[in-house]
């Protein structure tokens, strides 16, 4: 039986249990498509990458003896659609039964369902073989339970895979150390080179300009510096696990003018690909603690593995728990249209500038970057969070559907009403001074709220909280900053909220 197997971009799985032996009847067949580079505007950046690690994944698949049939963005036959794709190749190959992978986001997913249920051929559908849950666990996992905290979610993951436990407890005796990831960095901490790759992506960038692609962000030199083949996730992953994790956790939300990257891995792109497992990630970073206790504390190996096991994991479970509906959730009823300036990183905020810059230079920001700076000035001037998942999905070289949504429109912007956030992520300047240098640098004065030079943070963050008093005060976690608001003078909060009405109304000139 003729067989046609397909590989979508973020599939790069080499180790596949498909790939474990060659067979004749198998065709293999990986599509570079417009359907796929227009649904949102992308970071030139992240559509050269994953092309480059899809045109080494199909080309590692032939040199191994396997049938591959690979269509670049300009080759002729190339409808630009998958479904368009595969019925031609059913065609011309005679196929008899077609076999996928299944898509981790809805889209693509729907897609695939609906078309095999049109087509006269025989169709099964695959596990990818890279998560450690499947697509539905969280849902089993939470029944019967009111909200789904990932705190819980994340231990029960530490106790079913034993991962730095001892029996039932955690090692170290406590299970999170989330308290003591919260440093502000200092140049007295080296922090290693940057571990990168000069992966030329010259070529698929001038087919990309041939075939007008619209794309947002710079390439430098046309150098993809993110790994595109396993080889490269491998040497990525060493590097982080012997120069990086040992404080990896001390800085994890620490930000600074000077350094991109931080102690941050940079795996993101080469996991969501799934050139490399996050079981892969987790193990080698777990032998590495046993081999360096002496130097690494488990602070620093807690802080690290609980991003993985816990939240990617855990947003997956969330997305596939709470889609197709999540994607229209505005709890905050937000309108406002996103400023023209991150699309540019033209702003007079420091802390702005840096993030959007870091964004449009290297498809990259970390966590805290996206959070609390791009993220929370989003909503606190709130924007429309279709304007927000737009400009993620779009900007971030690892930004795939399944994982950017529910941390956009759920923990960053509470558009969710909580499902997976117990608060808004909302902070005035104070935390950003706390947490990073920009405010040194800034022109505004972070600890002024109505002045001219007045940090924008400040006055948009009461206005918020005033703004948002019917969705917010009744919330368990804000009863704090509730309690703040209401000690400000009446005659202060209506100046206040002048001046963030004046910075929402002219969010350009700011
Ligand atoms: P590190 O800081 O080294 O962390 C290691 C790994 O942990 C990451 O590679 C990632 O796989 C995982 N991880 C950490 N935090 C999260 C999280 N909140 N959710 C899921 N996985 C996490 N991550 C994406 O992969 N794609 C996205 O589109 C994306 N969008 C985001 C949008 C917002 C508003 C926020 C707040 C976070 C988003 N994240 C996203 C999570 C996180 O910012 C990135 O995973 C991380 O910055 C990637 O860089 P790194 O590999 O150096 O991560
Ligand atoms: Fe950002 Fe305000 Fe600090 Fe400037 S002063 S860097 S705007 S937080």
């Amino acid at each position: 039986m003729k067989i046609l197997r397909l590989i979508l971009g973020d599939q790069l799985n080499s180790t596949h249990s498909w790939f474990s032996k060659v067979d004749e009847n198998v065709v293999y067949c990986l599509f570079e498509m417009r359907q796929e580079t227009d649904y949102v505007t992308h970071h030139i950046q992240k559509i050269a990458g994953f092309f480059a690690a899809m045109r080494n994944f199909g080309n590692d698949l032939k040199n191994n003896h396997h049938n591959v049939i690979y269509f670049k963005i300009n080759d002729k036959k190339n409808t630009q659609n998958l479904t368009q794709n595969l019925s031609l190749l059913f065609t011309e190959n005679s196929i008899q039964k077609f076999e996928y992978q299944s898509p981790d986001e809805y889209r693509l997913d729907k897609q695939m369902s609906d078309f095999c249920k049109e087509i006269n051929i025989e169709s099964e559908v695959f596990s990818t073989e890279h998560f450690y849950t499947e697509r539905n666990d969280l849902g089993t996992f939470s029944k019967g339970k009111k909200q789904f905290l990932m705190e819980n979610f994340y231990r029960e993951m530490r106790k079913k895979y034993q991962i730095l436990m001892v029996n039932d407890q955690p090692e170290g005796g406590i299970w999170n150390y989330d308290k003591s990831n919260r440093q502000k960095w200092n140049k007295e901490v080296l922090i290693p080179p940057q571990k990168n790759f000069d992966n030329d992506v010259s070529e698929i960038v001038k087919e990309l300009e041939i075939a007008s692609v619209k794309s947002i962000g710079k390439i430098n030199s046309k150098y993809f510096e993110y790994p595109i083949n396993r080889v490269q996730s491998l040497e990525q992953l060493d590097y982080f696990c012997e120069y990086l994790l040992m404080h990896f956790g001390d800085y994890q939300d620490a930000m600074h003018t000077d350094n991109v990257f931080l102690f941050h891995s940079k795996l993101s792109f080469a996991m969501n690909s799934k050139m490399i497992s996050p079981i892969e990630i987790v193990d080698k970073v777990l032998e590495t603690y046993r081999e360096r206790k002496n130097e690494i504390d488990i602070s620093q190996v807690e802080g690290f593995i609980r991003q993985i096991i816990g939240w990617r994991e855990y947003m997956r479970g969330m997305y596939w728990m709470l889609m197709p509906a999540y994607k229209e959730e505005n709890f905050l009823e937000n309108h406002h249209k996103l400023p023209d300036f991150f699309w540019t990183g033209n702003t007079k905020m420091n802390c702005l500038k840096n993030a959007i810059h870091n964004s449009l230079d290297n498809g990259y920001a970390h966590h805290i970057q996206r959070l609390m700076i791009t993220g929370n000035f989003a909503l606190l001037t709130q924007i429309h969070p279709d304007q927000i998942d737009a400009w993620y999905l779009g900007i971030y070289v690892d930004a795939i559907e399944w994982v950017q949504l529910p941390n956009t429109r759920g923990m960053s912007q509470f558009a969710d009403a909580g499902k997976i956030a117990t608060k808004p992520y909302v902070s005035s300047g104070s935390y950003i001074s706390k947490m990073s240098n920009y405010c040194g640098s800034c022109g505004y004065n972070n600890k002024e709220k109505t002045t001219k030079n007045a940090c924008p943070f400040n006055s948009l963050y009461w206005n918020f909280l005033e703004e948002k008093k019917v969705q917010l005060a009744s919330n368990f976690r804000m009863k704090m900053m509730y309690s703040l608001l209401g000690k400000i003078p009446a005659s202060e909060i209506a100046e206040i909220q002048e001046k963030a009405h004046h910075i929402i109304n002219h969010l350009d000139e700011y």
